[in-house]
């Protein structure tokens, strides 16, 4: 049976669709949110995955160790197999747009877009963010030195040897060749901050610790995402993508998981049980997560040696399974024994015993 399927927003989630059209027996249109801001280009982050051989043609960067740093300690990992990668959000978005037209997929602005009964509607548009939601929101610039300062083959996951005074602070580096790299300052907290905030703890970082006085600013990117479980935009229309679940909710890592969200739906369509996007964690890492950020949120202070803590139990491997989705029984218990226990046993009461006043249990 041939069906419509409408998909609101022209993001990540809702192209990565589109450019799978041809997989489905339907006709796919996107609408193009009134009041949207305009799309502004990022890096994606991602670890390799069978799943993501669509990714294979698209320019990208990889490295097959990275690092966790804290102020006296640091541990690098490596993989062989399940390396780390980035590549331009506009790069992607173009490729999947290409693949879309040759499907015949509709584009339409909302203003035009008239609802048929006979369509399946799914959304992409932001969900609702809470008060005292745990926000990760961060500020980067891209940068090229005249003399070699980086060592491109070490992706540098967190750097924590910056003021820890607005939340759980770190540097995320990813060092493309010996002389250039994105560096984003990084932070876990309820609140924003001012620009300025991030460009300085990222100057200030990058003379302390790689004796970088002068560089030349080629690219500048930010964002926010909200951690931890969220309501729907619209609670009369299914979600997709960040508004579908998709977020890890202690990592903000997305982007693999829209694309297993999408995977799992052209399954299902293709099954015969008709397209539903659902959320592409476990329960058990939904739940696992929901402490980790109570924690964060609460004693920031503990960050910096508890992902120190999981680098130093798990191999490169292991770690990539954990965050991305893939660990076994065994594998998840390596990561709660290396935990420090205080915090954890704090988070959990707090978890079980919500304060009255935040009687908002979603919100960590
Ligand atoms: C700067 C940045 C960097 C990121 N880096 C990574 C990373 O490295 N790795 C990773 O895994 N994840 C990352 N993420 C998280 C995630 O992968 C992205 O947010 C991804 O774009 C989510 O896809 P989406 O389709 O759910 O949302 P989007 O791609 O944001 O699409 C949302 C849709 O809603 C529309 N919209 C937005 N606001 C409104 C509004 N107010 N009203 C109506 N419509 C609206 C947009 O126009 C768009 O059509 C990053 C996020 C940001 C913001």
């Amino acid at each position: 049976m041939s069906r419509d399927i409408e998909i609101i927003g022209d993001g990540c989630a809702a192209l990565s669709f589109a450019a799978r059209a041809s997989e489905i027996n339907g006709n796919v249109t996107l609408i193009r949110p009134s009041n949207a801001p305009a799309a502004k280009d990022h890096v994606w982050g991602f670890w390799s995955d069978p799943i993501l051989h669509q990714t294979e043609n698209i320019p990208k960067s990889t490295w097959k160790k990275w690092a966790i740093i804290t102020d006296n300690d640091r541990v690098v990992l490596e993989s062989e197999n399940k390396s780390y990668n980035a590549f331009k959000r506009s790069d992607w978005t173009k490729h999947c747009e290409n693949l879309a037209k040759m499907a015949n997929v509709k584009f339409i602005n909302e203003s035009d877009w008239e609802r048929s009964a006979d369509s399946t509607v799914f959304d992409t548009r932001p969900p609702i963010i809470p008060n005292g939601c745990v926000l990760q929101h961060f500020h980067g610039i891209e940068i090229s030195t005249t003399e070699k300062k980086f060592d491109p083959n070490v992706a540098i996951l967190m750097d924590f040897r910056v003021d820890q005074s607005k939340g759980l602070h770190f540097i995320y580096l990813l060092p493309y060749s010996e002389t250039e790299a994105l560096i984003e300052s990084t932070i876990f907290s309820t609140n924003v901050v001012e620009k300025q905030y991030y460009l300085d703890n990222i100057k200030s970082y990058l003379e302390s610790n790689y004796q970088i006085d002068e560089y030349f600013t080629t690219h500048q990117e930010s964002g926010v995402i909200p951690l931890g479980k969220l309501a729907l935009h619209d609670p009369n229309i299914p979600g997709l993508g960040t508004n579908g679940g998709a977020t890890r909710p202690a990592s903000g890592y997305t982007f693999l998981f829209i694309q297993r969200q999408i995977e799992a739906a052209i399954k299902s369509a293709n099954n015969g049980d008709g397209i539903r996007f659902k959320n592409p964690h476990k329960r058990i890492d939904l739940w696992m997560d929901s402490i980790l950020l109570t924690v964060l949120k609460h004693w920031p202070e503990y960050g910096p040696n508890i992902f120190l803590r999981m680098g130093k139990a798990l191999s490169g491997e292991q770690f990539v399974n954990f965050l991305s989705g893939d660990a076994s029984w065994w594998l998840r218990l390596r990561v709660i024994f290396a935990m420090p226990k205080w915090p954890f046993i704090k988070a959990l009461t707090k978890n079980i015993l919500p304060s009255r006043k935040s009687s908002n249990a979603v919100v960590a």
